[in-house]
Formats: structure tokens, C-alpha cells, sequence
């Protein structure tokens, strides 16, 4: 296919978010869209993901997002033909301890608020839903039976066909290179197989947003962070509709997948990816790839997790998946239109929940690059949350290291990060 000399609308990025952010700008918007992607579609985060879909969170409008995620989900398949992997079997959230009961019953008040069916039940229910939990040290567990689990490269690839369904043309191979500029707008994209001029310009380009965004002069605040999981062989007695487990007091979470476990967590010593290229850029060529295995690493998550499942100390791993991922200062992901130029929105640095997010994102993405406005309060997400002193790239990897230690921590009220201090300090400080 000929790459168009012109385009509405340009999304960069052939991931989940790319992928969603095209779909919808074509099905509810009808807009002219071309997506670009450097490498193939899913290559960069995307594919390696686990495929915990989650939905609550503590502000009212991502989890009206990540619940629209499972809407469009359920539905993906019937729609294009190509299977998602979407299975409801919903998640169990384990509690050890009193604070941990506390947040799960304010959770379960604002889950009912969201309209959603968060239940509390006891370590015995919890052991009959999960025979081959070891449930001695809870105090008990949250139930969401609408999470899920899903196949993330089936539902980009879906997405992907549904754009095309749609009228998007989306281009592999193609790599962005920089932008043509004029009075703080871009009007054309520059790429390894020529210019095309827009009107807009969509940065979903995953842990590279910052250095896409760079070429316009905007700045998106994300370090890539090492995420590990493993998959293990068969379990004997593991249901293939288990439910979801995040374990968070043991910082681990757990997924059925072909009748072994998948199981990671969130370590408290994060490992930032340190590329060794001029200011931290993430490298092109880094398409399917991984880090190497890392047990050392991984161990404090192994023993954690056995102690959770006994019977993990017994099977083999087939695989370990140690990928990257960006995170952000604060743990929320980045969306909206740049304050630095007005025509770049950004679709980025996602927290390791992408693939629950994508859905959703996608939706209020599109509806915000053709209103220019964002559809709901999504402030928490907005990119102009963010200041100048984002642009200190040593405080941002040092704040998201510790966003991401607190991906599982409890969200006590006022806690304040302690990381990247004194920066800003008032007359009186000493
Ligand atoms: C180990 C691991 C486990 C995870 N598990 C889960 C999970 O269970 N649940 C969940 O919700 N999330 C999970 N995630 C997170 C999820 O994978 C990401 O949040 C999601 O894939 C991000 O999607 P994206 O589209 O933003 O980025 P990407 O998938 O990285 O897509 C960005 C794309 O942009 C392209 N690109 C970059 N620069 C250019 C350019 N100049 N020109 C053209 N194209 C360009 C890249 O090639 C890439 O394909 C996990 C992540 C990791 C690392």
C-alpha cells in the first residue's frame, strides 16, 4: 500500500493504544486516519503483556475507562472475526492484614458507587473459589467478578482489523523521524518512507513517546522500568476459569493460562531501563524483544508467590518474560493535547495496565483529538498535569522508581512520595 500523502489525522504507534486510539477515531468519528508503525504490529510493550484486565481505581472517571475496556472486549470478536482471548473470571484481591481489610471496604463502597459488584468474602470462601490457595494468614478477599483476562496481542490485532473495518489505513515498517513545523504546529510527519501532511497528530508510541514527542518539542515525562512474570507448566487441580489474583500485601498477582500460572509482581527496588544511548532514548530496532532472565531479581516474587501456592515450589517454568515497560512519576498514565504544541495529543506511558486500559483509552483519546476537549473529568491523566520540572529526566526516573515500588503499597490519604527531594523548597526550608 502506497503511503497517503495526506491525512486528517496520524496516529504514531502500532501498540494497544495506537491500535485502540485508530479504531475509534474511525468507528465513531469516520475521521481520515493512517497509523504508523516502526516495526510490526504489538512489537514493542504490547505483546509481552500478561493479560490482567482490571477495572477500579480511586478516581471515578479511569475506572468509567478500564470498565468500558471490558465492555468493548466482550464484544471484539463478534464484531471483526479475529479472537481476543477475553475470559471473565474475575479477581480476587487478598487481604492480611487490618489496613488492608479497611482500603478493600472503602474499595467496595466506591466500586458500588461505580455501579460495579465488588463483594467481601471470607478466607473460606476464598479457599473454596481457589482450592490451591494457601489462605491461613488472610483476613479475607475483594471479588470483582466482571475483571478478566485477555490475550493482548489478539486484542491489538483485533482492534487493528476493526480499524481497518472501519476505513483506517494502518502501515507497518514505517518509521517516524521527526516533524515539519510551523507556528507550534505540526503539518506534516516525517517518515522513512516520505512526508505526509496532517491536521493532527497522535503520539502513541508506548516507552519511545518521549523521544516522539521531542521531535516536536513537547515533553512526555515516562522512564521505561523492567517488569518480569513467569509462565509455568501445568498445574494439577488448577481451574482453566480460575479467577485473577492480585496478592498485593506479598506484591505478586496470578493468571490461569493453558493450565500453568503466570505470576509477577512489583518489586520495591524497580530495575530502570538504562539504555546507555544519548538521553536515555529507547532504541528503534528493540521490536519482540526481551531482557534476559533475571532470577536473582525475580526471587523475592518466587518465594513470595509459593507461599501463596505451595504447589509452584513443585512445577517447572516454561517461560520468563522480562520486558519494559513506561511508567510514569505518579503511576497514572498520559493523555491530552500537549501545552507545548496544539496539535500533538499523546496516548502514553501506561503503568502495566495497557492492556486493561487500551479499550477505554482509546475511546476518550479519540473523542478528545477530534472535540479537543476531554469527554470526562480525566484530569488525574491529563498531560498537562505535568510542569517544567518534568523535564529533569534523573528526577523522573527516581519518582516513577518509586511510584512503581508503590504499584501495590496501600494508598494511605496524604501520603507523600519521598523521592526526588528538596527540589522545590520554600524561603523557610533548612
Ligand atoms: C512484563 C509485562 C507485563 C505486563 N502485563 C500487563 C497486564 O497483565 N495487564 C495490563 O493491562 N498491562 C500489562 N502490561 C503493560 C502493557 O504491556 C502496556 O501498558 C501496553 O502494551 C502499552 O501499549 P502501548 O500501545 O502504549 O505501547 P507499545 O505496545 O510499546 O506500542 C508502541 C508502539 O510504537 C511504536 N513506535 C515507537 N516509535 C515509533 C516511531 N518513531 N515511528 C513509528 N512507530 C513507533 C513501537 O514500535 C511500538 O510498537 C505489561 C507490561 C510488561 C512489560
Amino acid at each position: 500500500m502506497t503511503l497517503p500523502s495526506h491525512a486528517e489525522i496520524v496516529v504514531i504507534g502500532g501498540g494497544i493504544i495506537g491500535c485502540s486510539t485508530a479504531y475509534h477515531l474511525a468507528r465513531d468519528h469516520k475521521a481520515d486516519v493512517v497509523l504508523l508503525e516502526q516495526g510490526k504490529l504489538t512489537s514493542g510493550s504490547t505483546w509481552h503483556a500478561a493479560g490482567l484486565v482490571g477495572q477500579l481505581r480511586s478516581s471515578a472517571s479511569i475506572t468509567r475507562v478500564l470498565k468500558y475496556s471490558v465492555e468493548l472486549y466482550k464484544g471484539l470478536e463478534a464484531e471483526t472475526g479475529l479472537a481476543t482471548g477475553w475470559k471473565m473470571t474475575g479477581c480476587l484481591r487478598l487481604a492480611t492484614n487490618a489496613d488492608r481489610w479497611t482500603e478493600f471496604k472503602r474499595l467496595a463502597t466506591t466500586a458500588k458507587s461505580f455501579g460495579m459488584d465488588m463483594q467481601l468474602l471470607s478466607p473460606a470462601e476464598v479457599k473454596r473459589m481457589w482450592p490451591l490457595m494457601e489462605t491461613g494468614d488472610l483476613v479475607g478477599a475483594s471479588w470483582l467478578p466482571t475483571d478478566g483476562q485477555a490475550s493482548p496481542s489478539d486484542i491489538a490485532q483485533s482492534l487493528a482489523k476493526g480499524a481497518r473495518m472501519h476505513g483506517a489505513k494502518l502501515f507497518e515498517d514505517v518509521r517516524v523521524t521527526g516533524f515539519t513545523m510551523k507556528d507550534g504546529r505540526i503539518t506534516a510527519v516525517k517518515t522513512s518512507r516520505g512526508d505526509i501532511a496532517c491536521d493532527k497528530v497522535v503520539n502513541c508510541a508506548g516507552q519511545w513517546a518521549r523521544q516522539v514527542g521531542a521531535m516536536a518539542g513537547i515533553n512526555v515525562p515516562l522512564q521505561p522500568v523492567k517488569h518480569q512474570y513467569i509462565i509455568t507448566e501445568r498445574i494439577e487441580g488448577l481451574a482453566n476459569d480460575a479467577p485473577t489474583i492480585r496478592d498485593p500485601d506479598r506484591r505478586t498477582y496470578f493468571k490461569e493460562e493453558v493450565g500453568g500460572l503466570v505470576m509477577g509482581g512489583y518489586e520495591p527496588n524497580p530495575q530502570a531501563w538504562a539504555t546507555g544511548l544519548p538521553g536515555g532514548d529507547v532504541p528503534n530496532d528493540w521490536e519482540f524483544r526481551l531482557f534476559d532472565d533475571d532470577y536473582d531479581h525475580f526471587e523475592q516474587h518466587m518465594s513470595q508467590a509459593i507461599e501463596r501456592v505451595p504447589a509452584l515450589a513443585h512445577v517447572g517454568v516454561k517461560q520468563m518474560i522480562n520486558g519494559p515497560e513506561s511508567f510514569t512519576p505518579d503511576g497514572n498514565f498520559i493523555l491530552g493535547v500537549a501545552p507545548e504544541c496544539a496539535n500533538m495529543f499523546v496516548g502514553a506511558g501506561f503503568n502495566a495496565f495497557g492492556i486493561a486500559s487500551g479499550g477505554g483509552a482509546g475511546w476518550v483519546l479519540a473523542q478528545w483529538v477530534v472535540d479537543g476537549e476531554a469527554p470526562l473529568d480525566l484530569w488525574v491523566v491529563d498531560i498537562r498535569r505535568f510542569s517544567s520540572l518534568h523535564r529533569d529526566r534523573d528526577w523522573v526516573r527516581d519518582r516513577t522508581l518509586e511510584a512503581y515500588g508503590k504499584h501495590y503499597t496501600i494508598g494511605f490519604p496524604h501520603e507523600e512520595y519521598l523521592s526526588g527531594r528538596p527540589r522545590i523548597v520554600s524561603p523557610l526550608y533548612e
